[in-house]
């Protein structure tokens, strides 16, 4: 894997999205590549401040039932938190979207 692949996949990396053979092959070129270890360090220094900060927060248990009701059943039951992903403060419209680096709402929106 090169440079180039690795900055298309470092936030799915980032995310834990990846197969096992995706993530060993990063795994390996972030142990040789200074540059990319640089680059996902900063990935994951945002994403755990943005996890610190006032900007990420439960939503109310009214608005989780309002959200999982309007889910077609398959989504519903495909998993414990199947929008979790979506309870962050821009999906909400509390965050404008153009208040994050563009780069950064990956890290946003896969947990
Ligand atoms: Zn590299």
């Amino acid at each position: 894997m090169n440079c180039e692949e690795i900055e298309a996949l470092k936030h799915a990396y980032a995310d834990r999205e990846l197969d096992l053979v995706r993530t060993t092959e990063i795994e390996h070129h972030l142990s040789d590549c200074r540059a990319c270890s640089q680059a996902y360090e900063n990935i994951r220094a945002l994403s755990s401040a943005l996890k610190s900060s006032d900007l990420y927060f439960k939503a109310p248990a009214h608005l989780r039932r309002r959200i999982r009701a309007s889910l077609p059943n398959e989504a519903r039951s495909s998993s414990s938190q199947p929008f979790g992903w979506c309870l962050q403060p821009h999906s909400l419209g509390l965050l404008p979207m153009n208040a994050l680096p563009r780069k950064s709402l990956p890290i946003m929106c896969g947990h």
